[in-house]
């Protein structure tokens, strides 16, 4: 049997089972590094080579985006990555970090549990930063940090180990003083902390990461990492603590699974009567309830045509299933259903609740559609909050 072919099935099973799914994105400042730090996850689960990562811009799939070197729609891909003996599902969510897309991104949002904040060590919060935490925290998604470009501080800036430290915890400071004013009314603490484990920092470029916990686990200090980067010895650094396991392993640790976040979620995003049955399977994420999917992205595919990909909050979709579409009359009738991988969609027999699914059929449906088998009062519509408009008097 080929690779990717095994990775389907492993993916396959592990869709039935929602604690060991993660549901993310990753978003962040234009050029800050989200899509060579995307490359560095997807080779780290197999997806794309190794030598690769960071060339190939796996997830800018659309030639002119290619091109112009920013990502426009969000691609959507699902990995395998074991922790604490398990493997999980991660359902990655590329979300366009040019200022234009913002409504891209709130969509992406409404889909995942957990957002990674990637910020520039060098740069710092940027407006952007602020955006796209302000549209995770309203969805009720929950952030960790990843500071990227590590790098630059030992090789451009000539930091030490105190001075990089205060700089980090400068950007932790900053993103921190963000949360704090946009979860002020909420009963949880979000904030994000190095020695809980909810802040990561390295290179995506020469693909080494560190957190705490992988600090204590691999031995490696400050100093060695100064070390090894001065002394071009990125290949040792990678080796010895792979970005992509420290970063996918914070994912499995503190991003909520979708049992824990539907609860939560659910109210923030729809209104409907909380006391319903179809609440309660929305809470409970159960496969067998009604089938409640909201599209978050639709796609042009030349050979299965559109292509709706999105959260399924309830219920199991199905090839031959008809689904009501908010906002138009009759029923769509499923095509089929499937999965990413990389650029390319896996058609799979079932998708439950809980994941990230990408569906043919339902021509009906747009980027916001709540798709369901009986009627009901739609998701909220997405807001989209663009960046602060500078006027000019
Ligand atoms: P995005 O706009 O957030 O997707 O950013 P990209 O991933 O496209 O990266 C923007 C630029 O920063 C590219 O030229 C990358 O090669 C570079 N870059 C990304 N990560 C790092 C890093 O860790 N260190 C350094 N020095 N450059 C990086």
């Amino acid at each position: 049997m080929g690779r990717r072919k095994k990775i389907v099935q492993e993916c396959e099973k592990l869709m039935d089972k929602p604690e060991q799914i993660r549901n993310i994105a990753i978003a962040a400042h234009v050029d800050h590094g989200k899509t060579t730090l995307s490359d560095n996850l997807l080779a780290g689960a197999g997806m794309i080579s190794d030598a690769t990562a960071g060339q190939q811009l796996a997830m800018d799939t659309k030639e002119d985006e290619q091109e112009r070197g920013i990502t426009i729609d969000a691609a959507n891909v699902s990995m395998t990555h074991e922790w604490e003996d398990e493997n999980h599902l991660i359902n990655l969510i590329d979300t366009p970090g040019h200022v234009d897309f913002g409504g891209d991104v709130t969509r992406a949002m409404r889909a995942v549990d957990g957002a990674l904040v990637v910020v520039d060590a060098v740069e710092g919060a940027m407006p952007q930063t602020e955006t796209v935490l302000r549209q995770a925290l309203r969805e009720g998604v929950k952030p960790a940090l990843f500071i990227n470009k590590v790098d630059r501080l030992i090789n451009e800036l000539q930091e030490g180990p105190q001075e990089m430290q205060e700089r980090l915890l400068d950007v932790i400071t900053d993103v921190n003083e963000l949360i704090r004013g946009m979860t002020e009314e909420k009963d949880y603490d979000w904030t994000v902390s190095v020695d809980e484990g909810t802040v990561a920092f390295g290179s995506a470029l020469y693909k080494w990461g560190v957190s705490i916990p992988s600090m204590e686990e691999t031995g490696i200090s400050f100093g060695d990492i100064i070390d090894m980067e001065e002394s071009g010895n990125r290949d040792e650094l990678h080796d010895r603590t792979p970005l992509s396991d420290v970063v996918l392993d914070m994912v499995a640790e503190h991003f909520p699974d979708p049992l824990d976040a539907q609860p939560r979620r659910v109210p923030t995003i729809w209104r409907g009567d909380a006391e319903s049955e179809l609440a309660e399977q929305m809470r409970l994420v159960d496969d067998e309830g009604e089938v409640v999917f909201m599209s978050t992205d639709i796609s042009m595919d030349p050979h299965a045509g559109e292509i709706a990909t999105g959260r399924l909050f309830s219920g199991t979709l199905e090839k031959g299933q008809e689904l009501y579409v908010s906002g138009t009359a009759g029923k769509n009738r499923i095509q089929s259903v499937g999965i990413f991988m990389g650029d390319s969609r896996e058609e799979v027999s079932r998708v439950p609740a809980g994941n990230i699914a990408a569906v043919t059929g339902l021509r009906d449906a747009i980027a916001g559609s709540t798709v369901s088998s009986v009627e009901m009062t739609p998701f909220e519509s997405i807001e989209h909050i663009s960046e602060p408009v500078i006027t000019k008097s």
